[in-house]
């Protein structure tokens, strides 16, 4: 999940040692419902998680879910950056537990959608469930931009992208946009 727009056009032709490429919507890897991490505490999921992590940082972003990275698992990465200090968090198959009834609008963009932003609505606050990296499970109740985060990037595990919370109309706006945007990038580097 992204919030704000980057303050400067970053464009690397390969991804940097470390991260990996994030998939740009559409993709059917984005749509699909992911399948859940058999064992947490793993070498391969801890790596994929510092790899999403680096990769999140990279783009930037506060939050990554595991399908964006082309891996149909149910991981995510969160980072508020509370105080500007990282604060990483990792959550192996995280469930929503409760939904407030209560409901919030944030303006919500995403890795997969870049340069695209729109006002979300969402039920205010939630409790999840999640694994850490070491299999301990923990809950965690959240309001404000934390609760957004962790429905926006629930949301990617079950194949659905913040677009798909709009109105048909809105979400082809973007689309649309999107498609022009990337398509006007890609032009742009060839040019270079
Ligand atoms: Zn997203």
């Amino acid at each position: 999940m992204r919030f704000m727009p980057p303050s400067f056009p970053v464009s690397f032709p390969v991804s940097p040692p470390g991260t990996i490429p994030i998939l740009i919507a559409p993709n059917p890897i984005l749509k699909a419902k992911a399948k859940p991490v058999a064992k947490a505490d793993d070498g391969a999921v801890r790596e994929l998680a510092a790899k999403m992590l680096a990769s999140m940082y990279l783009a930037p972003g506060i939050g990554l879910a595991a399908p964006q990275v082309g891996q149909s698992l149910r991981l995510i990465v969160i980072d508020l950056m509370p105080d500007n200090k990282p604060a990483p968090i990792t959550l192996i198959n995280p469930e929503i537990l409760s939904l407030a009834e209560e409901l919030a609008t944030r303006e919500e963009g995403c890795l997969s959608l870049p340069g695209q932003y729109a006002e979300v609505t969402r039920p205010a606050r939630c409790k999840v469930r999640y694994l850490d990296l070491t299999g301990a499970r923990h809950e965690i109740e959240a309001d404000g931009l934390l609760n957004a985060c962790l429905q926006h990037e629930i949301d990617h595990l079950d194949g659905v992208l913040f677009v798909d919370r709009l109105s048909a109309l809105k979400r082809n706006i973007i689309m649309r946009r999107l498609a022009k945007e990337q398509r006007q990038k890609r032009e742009d580097d060839r040019r270079r």
